[in-house]
């Protein structure tokens, strides 16, 4: 029965996350084209508004085969991609900060659950970053304004040793911004999109995104490509964001 409850928990919580990421989607979308988010959903190609269940998250584009209703136009699969990334993220974050469990035996202190919000914040703000640069080629620094001061007021309730290693994860990842902008001025417009996630990832969390940055970089160079400095520290974030605790327990274990 545990196992039963537990299932559906997951499944309301991917719902829930994926249900975010299409809101998310809209707001990355919308704001960078200065369009207001309260539009009722349309198709750009007919203009038809869209039905309820046109727009529910995943289950939308399953049912219409991933095609509008109405003019059959072909729906890009990234939008069915984000809301699964959603719904994923909003999991995992549960799960590494201890609200999925077989014995429902969570923990419910001010601590734990700041830190949650501060991981479910994160991986929104990363949503709606990544999917304006990708649409737009534009970065929502006005996003981070906001984001910005909220994750740094609640990282001083996670605790006296989470709010250290917060602030040198902030630390590391403002000084990698800044070293970067050395040589190329464009990347200092990401300095509180890094400080927000060396919040949220903590000292090793962000030195784990840095290291895996700039594997990515190397990779993706080696093949004679190219990508944005704000998609290689957004991938590395959120592999870092999700198996940094693990990781230090086990070095911990082998040390
Ligand atoms: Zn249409």
């Amino acid at each position: 029965m545990q196992i039963f409850f537990m299932i559906l928990w997951i499944f309301y919580l991917f719902m829930i996350g994926a249900t975010f990421a299409s809101f998310f989607n809209v707001v990355g979308i919308r704001t960078a084209d200065h369009i207001s988010i309260n539009r009722r959903s349309h198709c750009p190609k007919c203009d038809n508004t869209l039905r309820w269940i046109d727009i529910m998250p995943i289950f939308g584009w399953l049912i219409n085969g991933g095609k509008c209703h109405f003019c059959k136009e072909p729906i890009h699969i990234k939008y069915l991609l984000i809301e699964i990334f959603g719904g994923l993220t909003f999991v995992l974050s549960f799960l590494v900060c201890g609200y999925i469990r077989y014995d429902l035996n969570f923990n419910f202190s001010y601590q734990k659950i700041i830190r949650l919000v501060i991981y479910l914040l994160t991986v929104s703000l990363m949503m709606i970053i990544v999917v304006s640069e990708y649409e737009h080629h534009v970065t929502l620094k006005k996003v981070t304004y906001v984001f910005a001061p909220i994750l740094l007021v609640l990282s001083v309730f996670t605790g006296k040793d989470v709010f250290l290693s917060s602030m040198l994860g902030m630390g590391s990842m403002l000084l990698l911004n800044i070293i970067l902008s050395l040589t190329n001025k464009d990347l200092i417009k990401y300095y509180l999109y890094s400080a927000c996630l060396g919040i949220a990832l903590g000292f090793f969390g962000a030195i784990l995104t840095i290291l895996l940055g700039g594997l990515l970089y190397l990779i993706i160079k080696l093949c004679k490509k190219e990508i944005r400095y704000v998609y290689y520290i957004s991938i590395g974030a959120v592999i870092s964001l999700f198996t940094n605790q693990y990781l230090y327990m086990l070095i911990e274990k082998i040390i």
